[in-house]
């Protein structure tokens, strides 16, 4: 199959809209047909690094949402539905990995590994990483401080996340044509959340 390293750097679903991913507005029963056809479409293979799930150590493949995002009019729309191992899976969702870490779940040489291996898939493939890829690499592989490493993202001229907590109350997400949406900004602060 052909791999599709740049899964590695695509837009994550910004914030706001975290309570309305697809897999938890359509329900689990949707969300584990999606996977499955995923899954059969690639020969359960990682859609990033092509590895078997044969042959991974967790024995299965994890199910991720792939979005196009309009930061423009705040929409996002599902793409489709891919599979991906363990290893990539943690890379795309490297502040998760890292919290996990903080908690004591998992050790700091499996986060280094999944930060290396990652970045390395995107070396062989030619593409830049994004910038808080690279500020996590600089900081917990070379001892930079959280300045310099993001000093350095810019000059290198990598993308940014281009999520503004102020556009909170804005954000949607399209699925079968029908609108959902976060509270408004006011009702989240009054939450607590902001
Ligand atoms: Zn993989």
């Amino acid at each position: 199959m052909t791999t599709r390293p740049e899964l590695l750097v695509s837009p994550s679903l910004p914030p706001p809209l975290y309570d309305f991913s697809p897999r938890k507005i359509k329900g689990s029963r949707w969300w584990s047909a999606a996977r499955g056809a995923a899954e059969h479409d690639s020969d359960s293979c990682c859609y990033v690094c092509g590895i078997n799930k044969g042959q991974t150590r967790s024995g299965r493949l994890f199910g991720h949402e792939v979005y196009d995002i309009n930061y423009e009019t705040f929409t996002v729309t599902l793409r489709e539905v891919v599979v991906l191992c363990r290893r990539c899976y943690n890379f795309i969702h490297f502040g998760r990995l890292l919290r996990q870490y903080l908690e004591g779940s998992v050790s700091q040489g499996y986060v280094r590994r999944v930060l290396r291996d990652g970045l390395s898939i995107l070396s062989r493939a030619n593409i830049k990483p994004l910038a808080m890829q690279r500020i996590h690499y600089l900081v917990l592989e070379q001892g930079a401080s959280q300045y310099d490493a993001r000093e350095c993202a810019i000059r290198e001229n990598l993308t940014i996340d281009k999520f503004d907590p102020g556009d909170w109350s804005q954000w949607k997400i399209v699925i079968d044509g029908k609108k959902y949406g976060s509270p408004g900004a006011k009702e989240w602060l009054a939450e607590g959340i902001l």
